[in-house]
């Protein structure tokens, strides 16, 4: 028998698990291969409703989280252990519970904030005047420390890039405007986004589209400011070349890493990340290890969109090399995001590796078409929509009306500036 082990129950791992039982149904049935999914928890949480708790649009627990199994086929094996190790040569997985053999690996361990990487942050202010948002924990503490807030200076920082979805720092941005609007305290709220990169996104056309929509809101953006350490006693952060910004509330976006187990079997560069072929998905150092969603290197976003893209060309992948076939270089970096700007509203962007998102439409049947970097009422309910799609539809494998490469349909290419 020959068995196939995912790493990560999350968005990228539950998809490969249906994905792989759908189209070996016949030979698990007979034996012939096997899949095992693990996890160290049993309880899946929709990351991107995590935006939203902060600004009480989602209020609970309850509202991003379900248990994994629910998503998971009967078919698959689901163990329930933290990875402490994985032995590429010897191809086994060493486990909390114990060690497993596999014949062919995919890593879907995903990515984690960890704060102990920038100086200061964890200090006497944090979780009073200092959180995060990019876990569930603090996510639901930001959430009191809002409603309280009556104004003062709001910072946003991301520490370091590589950020799992880039677009949430300026969407939490954009919502601090609408939020203390509606509360009638926005005039007294002074909110700045200080981030390593020269404006709001990583790529020119939608940041500079971004930097405008936040100047309109009035929210200041440092740019450059690459994080030294966080004076966390004074409330202020500082920058390597000596800049300071004073906070009264600091929302930190802490340097994100690989797991750690990827680190302690030193399969990955210092941040944790696996080198990935990327079109492929194929390990670069072992053939017979797969990775998907935000453990690889490859250089597009780290968001579920991309898992989602990438499991239509992975499982492709999988079952050509269990035919002793080459994988195809088919991945093309698609990524596709909507991004919550407040009052109602969102904007969309659409974009891979070579191609930086562009203005326009985006087709989608049954429900389209969505406007391309632009604020429109019908973009934010594509956001909205996008959990019950994930739920439904992402993580039990199915396509969707979208293809996973980039298309040119509907967009306009930006007119050349003329002297
Ligand atoms: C605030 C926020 C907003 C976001 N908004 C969007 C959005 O609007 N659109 C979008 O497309 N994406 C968004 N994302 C990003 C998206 O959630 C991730 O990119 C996606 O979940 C990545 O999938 P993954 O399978 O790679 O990792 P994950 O879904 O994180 O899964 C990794 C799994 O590996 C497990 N694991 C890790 N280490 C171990 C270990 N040692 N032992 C056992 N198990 C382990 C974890 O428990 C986890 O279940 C957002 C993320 C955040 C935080």
């Amino acid at each position: 028998m020959r068995k196939i082990v995912i790493l990560g129950a999350g968005t990228g791992g539950t998809m490969m698990a249906n994905r792989l039982c759908e189209n070996l149904r016949t030979e698990i049935d007979q034996n012939k291969i096997s899949v095992t999914i693990v996890d160290e928890d049993r309880t899946h949480v929709y990351q991107p409703g995590l935006l939203f708790i902060p600004f009480s649009m989602y209020r609970s627990r309850e509202d991003v989280l379900k248990p994994r199994d629910v998503f998971l086929p009967s078919e698959a094996k689901f163990i329930v252990s933290k990875i402490e190790k994985v032995d590429p040569d010897a191809k086994k997985v060493v486990m909390k519970k114990g060690t497993i053999d596999y014949d062919l690996l995919i890593i879907a361990s995903g990515s984690r904030c960890d704060p102990t990487e920038n100086e200061g942050l964890l200090g006497p202010n944090w979780q009073k005047s200092i959180f995060d948002f990019y876990t569930l924990d603090g996510a639901l503490k930001l959430q009191q420390a809002m409603r309280s807030f009556r104004g003062g200076r709001i910072v946003l920082n991301v520490a370091e890039m590589p950020v799992k979805c880039p677009v949430a720092p300026p969407e939490f941005v954009m919502l601090a405007d609408w939020y203390f609007h509606e509360r009638g305290l926005r005039d007294k709220v002074e909110i700045v986004f200080a981030t390593p990169l020269s404006g709001p996104f990583t790529k020119p056309l939608a940041s500079q589209t971004l930097k405008y929509v936040c100047e309109e809101k009035n929210i200041k953006i440092v740019p450059d400011f690459a994080l030294s350490h966080v004076d966390n006693e004074n409330k202020r952060i500082v920058s390597h070349d000596k800049r300071e910004e004073e906070f009264d509330l600091l929302v930190s976006i802490p340097t994100m890493k690989g797991a750690q187990f990827i680190i302690d079997s030193d399969m990955g560069d210092p941040l944790g990340w696996v080198p990935t072929d990327n079109h492929t998905l194929q390990s670069k150092n072992f053939k017979d290890i797969f990775v998907i969603g935000d453990a690889t290197n490859v250089p597009t976003s780290k968001a579920g969109s991309v898992a989602h893209f990438e499991s239509e060309i992975l499982i492709e992948n999988i079952l050509r090399h269990l035919d002793g076939l080459e994988p195809l270089p088919k991945y093309d970096g698609h990524s596709n995001c909507f991004i919550e700007s407040g009052f109602g509203k969102a904007l969309l962007i659409d974009f891979n590796y070579t191609q930086e998102p562009l203005p326009g439409k985006f087709p989608l049947p049954g429900a389209g078409p969505f406007t391309l970097l632009k604020e429109t009422k019908m973009n934010h309910y594509g956001k909205m929509m996008f959990r019950w799609a994930y739920w439904h539809l992402l993580l039990k494998g199915k396509d969707l009306p979208v293809s996973p490469f980039m298309t040119m349909a509907g967009k306009e290419m930006p007119s050349p500036v003329t002297a």
